[in-house]
């Protein structure tokens, strides 16, 4: 076994329910205005136009419980997101195979500094100075599909000091997970410790120091979130 010129990086590793065993990740894929109603607040067309994608950092997955409000912007926004862990890939994968390729699914909030975003959009610059700064996807514990299955439907729900702001239903969701999962392998190889984020549903907006954000997915329980 070779020895590093330097310290190695840590393997980032997810709790995962039933288990002292961790999901460890390798890359993070998001997917842009998944739910109709999101989409169009945003200030865009509904109808089903070819997904895109972004991508956060392995390490931005936090799965401490606390969101530390991060610097250089005034407005950062909460998107609650189902969270899709693979527990293996490849390339062209079929959308009648793509669940077989999923280990679990978690809560996770896909954070964002929406005004930093907003000025590379209007750059056409990309977005990750506004997506993928750090602990910016609190991560909840993976349920695995052995227990849960797939959840194809179920309220999403994420409040803000006890204030309904944003809330949905998975059967929203513009590109199924099997979709997405067969899209995404087009393009990039996919692999175990994959993650993709499948979007939010419409009611995002700001947070600020000292706010508590109740997340809940219907099949995968609930948590706290406080902004500190
Ligand atoms: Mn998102």
């Amino acid at each position: 076994m070779s020895t590093f010129t330097i310290e190695a990086p840590r393997v980032i590793a997810l709790p995962v329910a039933g288990t002292d065993a961790s999901f460890p990740v390798r890359r993070v894929y998001c997917i842009g205005r998944n739910y109709a109603a999101h989409a169009v607040e945003m200030g865009h067309d509904p109808d089903r136009e070819p997904p895109f994608f972004f991508q956060k950092n392995a390490d931005n997955l936090d799965p401490s419980g606390e969101f530390p409000y991060p610097p250089k912007s005034s407005d950062v926004h909460h998107e609650i997101e189902m969270a899709v862990m693979l527990k293996s890939g490849g390339d062209n994968i079929a959308i009648e195979q793509a669940l077989d390729h999923v280990y679990g699914y978690a809560l996770s909030l896909d954070m964002t500094r929406r005004d930093l975003q907003g000025e590379q959009k209007k750059m056409g610059r990309p977005w990750e100075i506004g997506k993928a700064f750090e602990r910016s996807a609190p991560v909840g514990i993976i349920h695995p599909v052995t227990d849960i299955g797939h959840p194809a439907q179920g309220r999403v729900e994420l409040k803000v000091n006890g204030e309904v702001k944003q809330e949905g239903d998975l059967n929203q969701m513009i590109w199924k997970v099997s979709e997405m999962i067969s899209y995404l392998s087009d393009y990039f190889t996919l692999a175990a410790g994959d993650v993709i984020l499948s979007g939010t549903p419409a009611g995002v907006g700001p947070v600020s120091k000292g706010d508590t954000m109740d997340v809940s997915i219907e099949g995968l329980g609930t948590m706290t979130i406080p902004v500190v």
